[in-house]
């Protein structure tokens, strides 16, 4: 075998611990390993990371996509717009939900708009962006991107 693929991520076998780690795991990688443990809060490499594991998602509608989110347990994401130029995504039960607020206006979940966005942009066969516009973290109700198509 070269290398993994998403299929591969749900081949476990673990007798006593199971197929779940933690949210404080997700969160420690995420915002203590990546976001300050990277120059630039991870900027850079984060979008990459992102990107490469929404093009490695098997998903092929936006439908698809945004059930994943939910089922890979990132969020709960509902669409409160949507035309031909763009969708807003509000996310609710956000991975960052509880997390004592940051100044700033800071937001975090930039890795997971990233994915959004590699897994929008293959999709559609044509370059989407995908801009974190809300976060919890930063006081706003919910988290929330603007996805430009
Ligand atoms: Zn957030």
């Amino acid at each position: 075998m070269l290398e993994y693929t998403f299929e591969d991520m749900r081949k476990m076998n673990r007798d006593k611990l199971g197929n779940m780690v933690p949210l404080e795991l997700f969160r420690t990688i995420r915002l203590i390993g990546l976001n300050q443990g990277l120059p630039m809060g991870g900027k850079g490499t984060t979008l990459t990371i992102g990107r490469k594991i929404g093009e490695n998602l098997p998903v092929h509608t936006v439908e698809e996509l945004l059930q994943m989110f939910e089922e890979l347990r990132i969020g709960i994401p509902r669409v409160i717009e949507r035309n031909e130029h763009k969708i807003i995504v509000a996310v609710d039960d956000c991975f960052c939900k509880g997390l004592p607020t940051l100044e700033d206006e800071k937001m975090v979940c930039d890795l997971e708009g990233a994915i959004l966005e590699g897994a929008l942009t293959k999709m559609m066969k044509r370059r989407v962006t995908v801009k974190e516009t809300k976060c919890n973290v930063s006081g706003h109700e919910h988290c929330e991107y603007e996805i430009k198509l």
